[in-house]
């Protein structure tokens, strides 16, 4: 995925994969991982508390012996899982483009006269069939998030979630799919370049549009609502970063009727911009530690991480793109004849090209997560230092903070690392608290990385 929503866990992220999946795969070549997402719910969680340590050696993120085996079990599931996902799109893929896609064109071309509606219908259909394929990888892990207690969200609002996904998908994709199959046509030899061209925009409009779309799955409110204490208090961080981000633009989402999980996030660029904190982390954990993960957030927008990944992601896109029309192409040569497909403009032929853009976003995984990773270990260290001076001890609540924050998700203390290098987009927890516990440039005098003092 070239994008992921900046927020402060990769749990959410596990358990939306589901819809995430046709998105991400579907939409736009791939190129755009749009998370609108079916999240989880509630238990108030029995927030894990560092001892105070005397000489400044603090103890980073651990679990108690039942928690801990409970995690280890659930860490691993969450890695097949995510591996499992990742290959299930390309061989979904596969299988239509190998057995299916001719003769849904066939059928189209029957069904409907003009070009542009049997277009449509051959692409609204491809969507539908991508995601009831899918439905079964999200069945399991929702039943796994329940069992463990990470979800508290019953089958019914799940299934809601799912049949929402799915319409904005075909509602939204659809005619995306139908633009750069036309490019396809339109530019032959060239095509790659053209829908390179189309992307960039699309890819603004979709970050843009995202957190409109965010209020079909969850509730959002103002954060000054019901926590206005909170809002003063993050008003000081709001001064220290000097990211005048009022509190019009900071939300509370009401993830507590689907999930246990602590978080917050950003979203949304311009005029959309804002901080979100779900209801299980506000009002949940202290508010000193609520502070820490908005100056995460901060960091986000401070440090320009968004603009930064459209900037990262569009140069990648030219090459990928570059590439997957040569594989492509070669794919056709090899298979056509056998799947009944001629050439890449047709629609079948099309699918084709979304495979290769699939493959590539598999096999860039580990490179857009390294970049992810590096962007929130940096937002970590933002966070650490944006709450000097404003909480009694930083590096305390810092490793309070993910301590919480790993508990409430069942976070394995002690993840593989090559599992760590592929599949995760924030470090993992116990990397976060350790940076986290040693992390104090004041105490000689110095100073951060980002503040003057
Ligand atoms: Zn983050």
């Amino acid at each position: 995925m070239l994008f992921a929503r900046r927020g402060w866990s990769r749990t959410d992220y596990w358990l939306i994969r589901g819809s995430a999946l046709l998105f991400g795969s579907a939409l736009l070549f791939g190129a755009l991982g749009l998370r609108v997402g079916a999240a989880q719910a509630a238990r108030p969680p029995d927030v894990a508390h560092v001892d105070s340590p005397e000489s400044g050696q603090q103890q980073a993120y651990s679990l108690p012996p039942e928690k801990l085996a409970k995690a280890i079990a659930l860490g691993r599931i969450r890695n097949v899982v995510d591996i499992v996902g990742s290959l299930w799109g390309l061989v979904v893929l596969w299988l239509l483009m190998a057995h299916a896609a001719a003769r849904m064109d066939a059928w189209t071309e029957r069904t409907v006269r003009r070009r542009w509606l049997q277009g449509l219908l051959f692409f609204a259909i491809f969507i539908v069939v991508f995601s009831v394929a899918s439905l079964p990888l999200g069945v399991f892990a929702h039943h796994v998030s329940l069992a463990y207690g990470i979800s508290v969200q019953g089958w019914g609002s799940w299934l809601l979630d799912q049949a929402k996904s799915l319409g904005l998908s075909v509602v939204l994709a659809t005619p995306v799919l139908l633009l750069f199959n036309w490019i396809v046509r339109r530019w032959p030899r060239r095509y790659w370049l053209a829908a390179w061209v189309a992307t960039l925009p699309l890819l603004v409009l979709v970050l843009f549009v995202s957190p409109l779309l965010e209020p079909v799955f969850n509730d959002f409110e103002p954060l000054s609502k019901e926590h206005s204490n909170l809002v003063t208090e993050l008003e000081r961080v709001v001064a220290r970063t000097g990211t005048n981000i009022p509190p019009e633009r900071m939300f509370l989402m009401k993830a507590s009727r689907k999930t246990t999980g602590l978080n917050a996030y950003v979203s949304g660029i311009g005029a959309t911009k804002r901080i979100v904190v779900w209801d299980t982390t506000a009002g949940r954990i202290p508010n000193d530690e609520v502070m820490f993960v908005f100056g995460h957030e901060s960091g986000h927008y401070v440090l320009n991480h968004i603009p930064k990944m459209i900037v990262l992601a569009s140069v990648a896109l030219f090459f990928v793109y570059w590439a997957c029309a040569g594989f492509a192409a070669w794919l056709v040569a090899r298979f056509g004849l056998r799947w009944g497909v001629k050439e890449l403009s047709s629609r079948a032929g099309f699918l084709i090209l979304l495979f290769a853009v699939s493959l590539a976003g598999f096999l860039m995984e580990p490179l857009s997560n390294t970049l992810s990773r590096h962007f929130e270990h940096e937002a970590d260290v933002y966070g650490q230092e944006a709450i000097h001076g404003i909480v009694p001890d930083a590096r305390k609540t810092a490793v309070a903070g993910f301590d919480a924050l790993g508990e409430a998700w069942l976070e394995d203390p002690n993840p593989s690392p090559l599992i760590e290098f592929w599949e995760y987009d924030h470090p993992s927890v116990k990397t976060r608290a350790n940076f986290a516990a040693q992390y104090d440039p004041w105490a000689k005098g110095g100073r951060g990385e980002f503040f003057a003092k």
